[in-house]
């Protein structure tokens, strides 16, 4: 199974908590105003890699890295081959971050089994599409006040929405 990458970063401290990888996934259709990974909303965009591949470039990071984080791109349109490639990162002990332009609730009660299954392996979720005129520096993982940062496995057994601290 292959993904269409628009760039990897082996080691950041500004994408989610501690040192991570970060996975830009290329492909979304939610249009935000002032977005700023216009290229990355082609889904054409940067290269297909074969998730072993993906997943051997994360391991090389280890045990620099704490966890892995999903940016783009929208992930949950690839959401079947990022679950695959968490499967391997959860193996290595690893906790998964994810930006997405959906919000929590429209992920949750989404019928789309393949985002529903992404959801269950992701550990924090930062939620919800791009408002210009939200825009916020009062968070360091947040571009607008909108978005949420949430605990996403607390979320799933409480059946409320737990935001991270
Ligand atoms: S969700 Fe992200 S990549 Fe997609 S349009 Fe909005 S800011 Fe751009």
């Amino acid at each position: 199974m292959k993904l269409q990458i628009g760039g990897f970063l082996d080691n950041s401290l500004v994408n989610g908590d501690g040192m991570r990888s970060v996975l830009f996934v290329s492909g979304c259709i939610h249009n935000c105003e002032s977005c700023q990974n216009q290229l990355m909303q082609s889904f054409d965009y940067g290269d297909s890699v074969l998730v072993g591949d993906i997943l051997k470039k994360i391991v090389k990071n280890v045990p620099i890295i704490k966890g892995v984080t999903f940016s783009g791109g929208e992930p949950f349109e690839s959401a079947l081959a990022l679950s695959k490639l968490s499967e391997g990162i959860r193996k290595q002990g690893l906790n998964i971050w994810c930006y997405s332009g959906y919000t929590y609730d429209e992920i949750i009660n989404s019928e789309d089994k393949d985002k529903l299954g992404l959801l269950k392996f992701i550990d924090v979720l930062i939620d919800g599409k791009f408002h210009e005129e939200l825009r916020t520096d009062a968070s360091k993982y947040t571009g607008s006040s909108n978005q949420r940062i949430i605990d996403v496995q607390k979320s799933i057994s409480e059946n409320k929405i737990v935001l991270w601290e």
